[in-house]
């Protein structure tokens, strides 16, 4: 059953945002709002008696201050966007992208069968036991385990937009192991699944804009697991193969199916890009959204929710008392996150207690420095 929760993180997945996980975020609102429908109205309603909770402050803001701070910013970015979008419950939105992606799918000269959806409480067996979001089981588990194929989402996982996403992926599974299925399905057929399902794919029926900030959020939340840092960095394998052959070749890599993939991958490793690919059709939009995706984001650029409060405040040739008056931080707490942010990130350089270069302003816009939660 979807609920409030579900509705809020419909609106993250339109907003630029400054925390840097996305995991994190989900924990600390999931409590906040899994009491509310899967309703606009009461949704918006909570945001406005959260946020006014989260600035009430009593005293001089310290850590967990800042995050509430930081928190109440991004509900109320949330908040404009859900004003401005209406979020589809996954259980009826994923129905309709199926057939959308198929048509998308079909377009490009794809062929594969007629792609199905099954949204289970549990896993086929001998998967029922896998923490999985989605699976996609294909003609070699019809014959080991007498599954049914096509693409599997475990309800209890659905959430609007990044589901709808990740349908395109498992889809993209599914017409590679169409070809050879008995080869195990993972490394740079991932990173394929990721640029060329969710990011190419999905962008065509959930426009680019959001295939961008949902890339963003999935694959380089500061919290993932190894596993989906693994598909992060199989991505970036994955957007060399375009930036050297363009669609051409990733859809020629997707034909061939698993040998064809893993013949590639075994050679990139070792540093050989000389691979049997055709070249051509290079994307303008999607050129962009890739290089964005896998080369400018920084990911390494967080700080603690304070040293991120004060940042908006170092401006240079400021001094630490300043800041802190100006911050309502002790000025003890300013002079360790300017140290933070001078030591960690050398977005501030110090001299003495004064703010004598800043980048900071560089770096507010595109939410670049994120805070950790
Ligand atoms: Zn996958």
């Amino acid at each position: 059953m979807v609920d409030g929760f579900h509705y809020l993180m419909g609106g993250v997945y339109c907003t630029p945002c400054g925390f840097a996980s996305i995991k994190g975020f989900e924990d600390f609102v999931r409590p906040r709002f899994s009491d509310l429908p899967f309703d606009c109205d009461p949704v918006v309603e909570r945001i406005d008696s959260l946020v006014c909770e989260l600035e009430k402050s009593a005293g001089e803001v310290d850590d967990e201050g800042a995050l509430n701070l930081l928190v109440a910013a991004d509900l109320r970015r949330i908040q404009g966007a859900l004003r401005a979008h209406s979020i589809n419950d996954p259980n009826q939105s994923m129905k309709a992208n199926l057939d959308r992606y198929e048509v998308v799918l079909r377009d490009l000269g794809m062929q594969f069968g007629r792609p199905r959806l099954f949204i289970v409480d549990t896993f086929p067996k001998p998967y029922d036991k896998m923490d999985w979001t989605a699976t996609s089981p294909d003609k070699a588990d019809e014959k080991d385990y007498g599954i049914t194929p096509g693409n599997y989402f475990k309800r209890s996982h659905l959430i609007p937009i990044r589901s709808d996403f990740l349908l395109a992926h498992e889809m993209t599974h599914q017409i590679i192991g169409e070809v050879n299925p008995n080869l195990l399905g993972r490394g740079l057929e991932e990173g394929i699944a990721v640029i060329f399902g969710e990011l190419f794919v999905g962008a065509q029926v959930l426009g680019a804009e959001l295939a961008g900030l949902y890339a963003d959020y999935h694959w380089h939340d500061r919290r993932a697991s190894r596993g989906n840092k693994l598909y992060a960095q199989y991505s970036r394998m994955a957007a060399t193969v375009y930036q050297n052959h363009g669609l051409d070749g990733i859809m020629a890599a997707i034909r061939g199916g698993r040998d064809t993939i893993k013949a590639v991958e075994r050679s990139y490793l070792l540093g050989n890009f000389d691979v049997d690919l055709p070249s051509g059709n290079w994307i303008d939009w999607y050129t962009k959204v890739l290089q964005k995706f896998t080369t400018t984001v920084m990911e390494d650029l967080v700080v603690s929710p304070l040293s991120r409060y004060i940042a908006t405040h170092a401006a240079a040739g400021r001094t630490v008392a300043e800041i802190a008056a100006l911050a309502n931080v002790s000025p003890h707490k300013v002079s360790s996150s300017l140290s933070e942010l001078e030591q960690d990130t050398v977005t501030v350089m110090l001299d003495g207690d004064r703010v004598a270069y800043s980048d900071i302003n560089l770096l507010l816009p595109g939410h670049s420095l994120r805070y950790e939660i």
